[in-house]
């Protein structure tokens, strides 16, 4: 459920007048390993609905973990997680999870004008 949680913060975040959300086109986050994309994807078309956020897109940018045992920085996703450790996914070794916890607002596109465009 902490996809859900985090979708609802981000929503509640960007409704609250902060950005003009009935421009918003396409919202960028990075999201940690703990975070399934498919699970906040279709999370944020749920909370956006009758919404000024109608419409836009959700981008979620991979997290990159970079293993202390062997230096590879490596995209990682709930599947490389055990419990709360990482593992790495080239040589196995299990490092502390970084940023795993929350989601990150990396960029906001905006439309120019008020006009609906399709994403
Ligand atoms: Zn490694």
């Amino acid at each position: 459920m902490h996809d859900l949680a985090a979708v609802t913060a981000l929503v509640d975040r960007l409704t609250s007048g902060a950005v003009p959300a009935e421009r918003v086109a396409e919202i960028r986050i990075k999201a940690g390993p703990v975070f399934d994309p498919e699970a906040l994807e279709q999370a944020y078309e749920m909370l956006a609905r009758e919404t000024p956020l109608e419409g836009s897109c959700l981008v979620i940018e991979p997290s990159f973990a970079r293993c202390e045992a062997c230096g590879v920085s490596s995209p990682v996703g709930p599947e490389d997680l055990a419990g709360h450790v990482l593992l790495c996914p080239a040589c196995g070794a299990p490092s502390p999870v970084e940023h795993g916890a929350g989601i990150e607002l990396v960029a906001i596109d905006l439309r120019p004008g008020p006009s609906a465009l399709p994403c």
